[in-house]
């Protein structure tokens, strides 16, 4: 797969991808960003990026 897919650049460590829905959509999956600052979706490759000016999650 050679998609051009454009990072999404997120506030929140947890975040959810659903592909965008229609014929690219696949079932809502919720990925958790952890040390390295960005998750790849694993159906689509969406890239996700933490945005280094969010504030830390502060769990609540
Ligand atoms: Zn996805």
């Amino acid at each position: 797969m050679a998609q051009d897919q454009e990072t999404k650049i997120v506030t929140s460590r947890t975040i959810s991808c659903d592909g965008g829905g229609g014929a690219l959509g696949h079932p809502r999956t919720f990925y958790t960003i952890g040390e390295s600052g960005e998750v790849i979706c694993g159906y689509c490759g969406q890239r996700f990026k933490l945005d280094p000016n969010a504030p830390a999650d502060t769990g609540h």
